[in-house]
């Protein structure tokens, strides 16, 4: 069974076979669904102030 990842972004379950993986300096593998995720990553916004990501949502319990 293929193992599947979550984005290291917005929270959510990436399909197996899709997103895309990011190794990071330090050795850390980082998966992220869509582009969009990757960009925003990049751009250092913090996920927790994007309403359309599930970090967003999780913490508003
Ligand atoms: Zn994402």
């Amino acid at each position: 069974m293929p193992k599947t990842h979550v984005c290291s972004f917005c929270g959510k379950t990436i399909e197996p076979g899709t997103g895309i993986m990011y190794v990071r300096n330090d050795g850390s593998v980082l998966w992220f669904c869509s582009s969009k995720c990757f960009k925003s990553y990049k751009m250092g916004r913090d996920p927790r102030k994007l309403k359309w990501t599930l970090k967003y949502r999780a913490q508003m319990r």
